[in-house]
């Protein structure tokens, strides 16, 4: 299984904990299926690496290497914990 760092508490984990981010348009969208194209953001499925990857929002601009307009953070948890 291949591994990957979630950018909010920065552990390397199995794919299979983490949700994939995407750019689509120029905003962030969750990749429920890991099929969109580019580079992917990791993140955990827990509202504790959401918080902190939102105090150092360059982190997903890095991940994906571009620009990226983000979701509010209530947003985006709720997004990737509800699933
Ligand atoms: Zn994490």
């Amino acid at each position: 299984m291949p591994e990957r760092t979630c950018i909010g508490c920065r552990a390397v984990k199995d794919k299979a904990g983490l949700a994939r981010l995407a750019v689509v348009d120029g905003g962030l969208e969750l990749d429920g299926k890991w099929r969109l194209p580019g580079r992917g953001a990791y993140i955990c499925r827990d509202e504790q690496c959401v918080r902190a990857a939102y105090k150092r929002k360059d982190c997903f601009a890095k991940a994906l290497k571009r620009a990226v307009t983000l979701p509010e953070e209530k947003e985006l948890r709720e997004l990737i914990i509800k699933q």
